[in-house]
């Protein structure tokens, strides 16, 4: 155990992973957990998560395999970072109080740069805002010389990762007149609706806001279904934008589509499910693949020249090729995409391919 200011650290032993921390800060209020899985390509760059968990052990297993699963992002997309992720015990729908923000701060700056925290689920922009005051550590603040909001290039890298599915597919990579079925309306989800409906893309949607149901019917000619029917209609693509897990035994039955292309984060319930799509003959673009454009996007943040979307744009739309080279190399090597993705990753790893050589410049 050590001590830095009035916060109590706990160093954890955990197998596989450089850090694993535990932060303890009563006063604030302050009980999170910042995982660094692997930094051998740069930096850490992850999430902080803010969630009422119901045990420790809920948020130390939540936080290695989210932080794990960064590392592989990081490495696909060649970011030039590592992967890491926090989470915060807490009640995410209260405001949080600057003491206890502050306070994650000051931990932040414990892995002096190794580190660099970004929003994820329950972490508003406004709360990383009173954040960055304790720390330099932190990216995807609302400041001109920001990236801001990732949803854009994550949504552009999805439209390119439907294309690249319809390539292998059927030979060409335009949309015009295919069918795409959309699980979700949100910041990425509605986005890609809108890309592909100006591709002539045909759409059935589903989300559990009618608002966003209605606006993609009237703005996309979109066919809206329940929540729990779209994994059952009958499509060309099916794009999950919502939920994770929803590539399961339960689902991948009922499923009538040749592809599946989608941004939402762990969509395989298990790493066996990828086979399973693959024995059924659905072609699965790897979800930390072709949703890596937003993560991309606020890594260049930290490059010398300052961000510049043009740069990340044309960087993020490598992954068109990306997904077909794991295309291809699951055919030769007859392997699920997913598992394909996870090799890839580990040879950047091995080899250092995308590792970042300067030095991470702050604009801020
Ligand atoms: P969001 O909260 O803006 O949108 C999620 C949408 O899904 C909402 O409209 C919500 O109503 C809908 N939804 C929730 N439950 C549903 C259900 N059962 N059926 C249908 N719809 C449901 O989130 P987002 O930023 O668009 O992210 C969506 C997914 O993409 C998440 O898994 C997220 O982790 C992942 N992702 C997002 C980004 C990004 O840049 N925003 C980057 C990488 C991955």
């Amino acid at each position: 155990m050590g001590k830095l200011a009035e916060l109590t650290f706990n160093e954890m032993t955990v197998e596989g992973y450089e850090r694993v921390v535990e932060v303890i800060n009563e006063e604030a209020g302050l009980h999170a957990i910042i995982a660094l899985h692997n930094t051998t390509l740069g930096p850490a760059v992850g999430g902080i998560r803010v969630y009422p968990y119901a045990t420790f052990d809920d948020a130390l297993n939540d936080v290695l395999r989210l932080s794990k699963g960064m590392t592989y992002k990081a490495a696909v997309a060649e970011t030039g970072t590592g992967g890491g992720k926090s989470v915060i015990i807490c009640d995410y729908k209260k405001p949080k109080s600057e003491e206890l923000l502050i306070a994650f701060a000051e931990a932040v700056n414990y892995f002096e740069g190794q580190y660099i925290c970004a929003e994820d689920f329950g972490m508003h922009v406004d709360d990383l805002e009173v954040i960055r005051k304790g720390t330099h550590f932190a990216v995807g603040l609302p400041h001109p010389q920001s990236s801001g909001d990732p949803s854009r290039f994550t949504a552009f890298g999805g439209f390119l990762g439907v294309k690249s599915v319809a390539k292998k597919l059927w030979g060409v990579d335009n949309m015009k007149g295919r069918t795409v079925a959309i699980q979700g309306l949100g910041s990425v989800g509605m986005r890609l609706a809108d890309q592909l409906f100006w591709e002539g893309a045909n759409l059935i949607v589903t989300d559990i806001d009618p608002d966003a149901v209605a606006h993609a019917v009237r703005e996309y000619a979109a066919t809206a279904v329940a929540p729990d029917e779209i994994y059952g209609v009958e499509c060309d693509i099916f794009s999950p934008c919502a939920l994770g897990g929803i590539i399961n035994p339960d689902t991948i039955p009922t499923l009538r589509c040749k592809g599946i292309a989608g941004l939402a984060n762990n969509q395989l319930l298990t790493e066996a499910d990828g086979q399973a799509l693959m024995d059924r003959g659905i072609l699965y673009a790897p979800d930390y693949v072709i949703n890596s454009g937003g993560l991309f996007n606020v890594c260049t943040e930290l490059c010398k020249e300052g961000y510049c979307p043009s740069e990340s744009r044309n960087h993020v739309a490598r992954i068109f090729d990306l997904l077909l080279t794991i295309f291809t190399l699951s055919e030769e090597k007859k392997l699920p995409t997913n598992i394909v993705a996870n090799e890839l990753a580990d040879y950047n790893l091995e080899k250092g391919i995308g590792k970042r050589e300067e030095k991470l410049v702050f604009h801020h």
